[in-house]
């Protein structure tokens, strides 16, 4: 655990200075937009008084006719503010003589005329030479430019990575599962630790490898393990690191970045979220041309070291679809290597693997542990045994039991339950029914999962939730089965309709994630028949045309139409099998929480 705390820290630190850049900025942004706010405050104000002043020879006028109220004069200035009688508004005059002025109205007061005299002294503003306003906004810019100079300097010494840090201490044995995966690099190690042995035979060398995966599988660590096993330096740097600093940027640090590799070769350099500048060059909006500099570089780099060079460009994405093709042609990311998420074997190895530095009580079951979690990333069997001690110290055990395991893996996939949290009746049978829907329906779709739990005991931001058993882990998904699990996932909903002739918020996530696999089976997976298998996917609004003009909304008809028939069978199924509806909802009402036998236990009567 100790190489992967070093690497929290280092990370930390790269983002705690990020932090401080982005912090100093917004500062700064504010301090702008405060300044030119009071400008054009300042500046209003001021020609407001232009449209308002009256001409000396008028207020002398004015005055002798006793139709000022009020004058005043600040010392040192010679505008004056005047006041009539019934009017609200004051007027700005400028006065030639202000010793004469003052004079005049002290003997128009000794006439007996009711005028008030009033004389400040000058204040700060009024003391600044008005030409310090007109060349603010340039003094502000130059200001602003300093600081951004200065900041890039300290971004670029945020990345420079000392001795220590380029070593790691991660090798293949830390890596769970991935025996292929790790088979395949196995070559890029052979090559880091005798480049001469390929050059010799004249073998074309890999430059560049793609790591496809979700995020939280391995790819960082697995890069990690390559540079550790080859005992060669892990530079390393995230795309979105490139993108989010200034205009132009971008191409800089990946010049550095590969001066740095050249300079420390043989060496690996690792760019994770690659699709944040690797991205499919289509438009050139301002962001885009940014990060076309930005991959044009990459490229310019990567096609330039030759073989002398030992240096392999690992980089990281979750978002294949997104690259563009010219980061794919040989010589340059031509190898890719897809890291699925760990299977039943590689989820038990992972368990086992951050389970070592734990306390675990011998009735903890890791192989149940990782049937239970088909899906998982290993980021998220790590983080279960770090949620389990964390559950294990509260219920006061001496070591980790099964149970908190089971509790830490519902805290991370529905979240914390949160027993005081105080529920109305109403809300109460609410969820009951919302919750019985999803199960009851469930139970009559053969491509379905058992139930493992019901709950009405809110658990993060959800009410309640429906647990099913793990899904063996498999590779393909019918359409059957997609169209059932819309069926499942709506049966909550159609069970608040059905029974409460209402509708609630509560079904939200289930109908935001019902949209989604409804939208994935007509434009990822062609699973619409009139639309056919086609890849609607990521298409440019040019690319989409081909297919018709009103594509569009043909795709919106068949995603609705699925929705549509999944919530009528959910409906249905709930009519249809009302019984069990109410018996499981006022169970729930009862005891708010149903285990699989309990469940089963309602099935099974007649
Ligand atoms: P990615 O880069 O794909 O987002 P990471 O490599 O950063 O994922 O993984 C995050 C953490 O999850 C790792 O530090 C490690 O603790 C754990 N992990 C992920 N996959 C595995 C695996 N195959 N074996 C062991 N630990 C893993
Ligand atoms: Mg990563
Ligand atoms: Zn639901």
């Amino acid at each position: 655990m100790n190489k992967e705390q070093n690497k929290n820290k280092n990370k930390n630190n790269d983002k705690e200075q990020n932090k401080k850049l982005l912090l100093s900025l917004v500062g700064l942004l504010l301090l702008l937009v405060i300044l030119i706010a009071g400008i054009i405050i300042y500046n209003s104000y001021n020609s407001k008084e232009e449209e308002n002043t009256i001409a000396y020879t008028d207020l002398i006028k004015e005055i002798s006719y006793g139709n000022i109220e009020k004058v005043e004069l600040t010392t040192g200035s010679r505008t004056a503010k005047v006041k009539f009688r019934n009017e609200e508004e004051e007027k700005t005059a400028i006065i030639p003589d202000t010793e004469a002025f003052v004079t005049l109205i002290q003997t128009k007061v000794a006439e007996g005329n009711e005028i008030e005299l009033i004389q400040k002294p000058q204040s700060f503003l009024a003391q600044l030479p008005s030409t310090i306003f007109s060349i603010l906004p340039t003094l502000i810019m130059v200001a602003l430019f300093i600081m951004i100079f200065k900041m890039q300097g300290l971004g670029e010494k945020g990345k420079v990575y000392d001795e220590t840090e380029r070593k790691t201490k991660v090798r293949f044995d830390d890596v769970a599962g991935l025996e292929e995966e790790k088979g395949e690099l196995k070559e890029i190690v052979d090559f880091l630790k005798r480049p001469e042995k390929y050059t010799k035979m004249g073998a074309r060398v890999p430059k560049g490898v793609l790591l496809y995966g979700k995020p939280g599988t391995g790819k960082t660590l697995i890069a990690k393990a390559i540079a550790g096993e080859a005992d060669v330096p892990f530079i390393s740097m995230s795309g979105s690191e490139f993108i989010e600093m200034f205009a132009g940027l971008g191409a800089s640090r990946v010049r550095k970045l590969f001066e740095k590799a050249r300079k420390l070769a043989p060496c690996i350099v690792f760019i994770d979220e690659i699709d944040a500048i690797g991205s499919r060059r289509t438009s050139n909006s301002g962001a885009e041309t940014e990060n076309n500099q930005t991959l044009n570089q990459l490229l310019v780099e990567m096609d330039g070291f030759g073989t002398e060079e030992t240096i392999i460009v690992l980089a990281a994405t979750n978002r294949p679809e997104m690259l563009d093709k010219a980061l794919l042609r040989p010589g340059r990311f031509d190898r890719q290597i897809t890291i699925p998420n760990p299977d039943l074997k590689g989820r038990l190895e992972i368990l086992k693997i951050h389970s070592k530095d734990k306390k675990l009580s011998d009735d903890v079951n890791l192989e149940s542990i990782a049937e239970d979690t088909a899906g998982f990333t290993g980021a998220e069997l790590e983080n279960i045994l770090n949620e389990a001690a964390i559950v294990a110290t509260k219920n006061k055990h001496d070591e980790i039991e099964n149970d908190d395991i089971e509790e830490a893996v519902k805290k991370v996939t529905v979240g914390l339950e949160k027993r005081e949290r105080v529920i109305s009746d109403k809300d109460k049978r609410l969820t009951a029914y919302h919750e019985a829907g999803h199960a009851v329906v469930s139970q009559y779709l053969p491509t379905q999962t058992n139930v493992k739990e019901v709950s009405i005991i809110p658990r993060g931001v959800a009410g309640g939730y429906t647990m099913y058993k793990s899904n063996e882990d498999k590779y393909y998904i019918s359409k059957t089965e997609m169209q059932e699990k819309l069926i499942a996932l709506l049966g909550g909903r159609a069970a608040e309709k059905l029974v409460l002739n209402d509708i609630s918020t509560g079904a939200s996530n289930d109908i935001e994630v019902a949209t989604q696999i409804a939208r994935d089976m007509v434009t990822k997976y062609g699973m619409s028949d009139t639309l056919g298998p086609i890849d609607f996917q990521g298409k440019e609004p040019y690319e989409m045309q081909m297919f018709g003009e009103n594509i569009g909304d043909k795709i919106g008809e068949e995603v609705k139409t699925l929705i549509d028939t999944a919530y009528n069978d959910a409906i249905t199924l709930l009519k249809e099998h009302r019984d069990k509806l109410d018996e499981i909802a006022e169970t729930l009402l009862q005891k708010e929480k149903i285990n699989e036998q309990e469940f089963n236990q309602i099935f099974e009567e007649a």
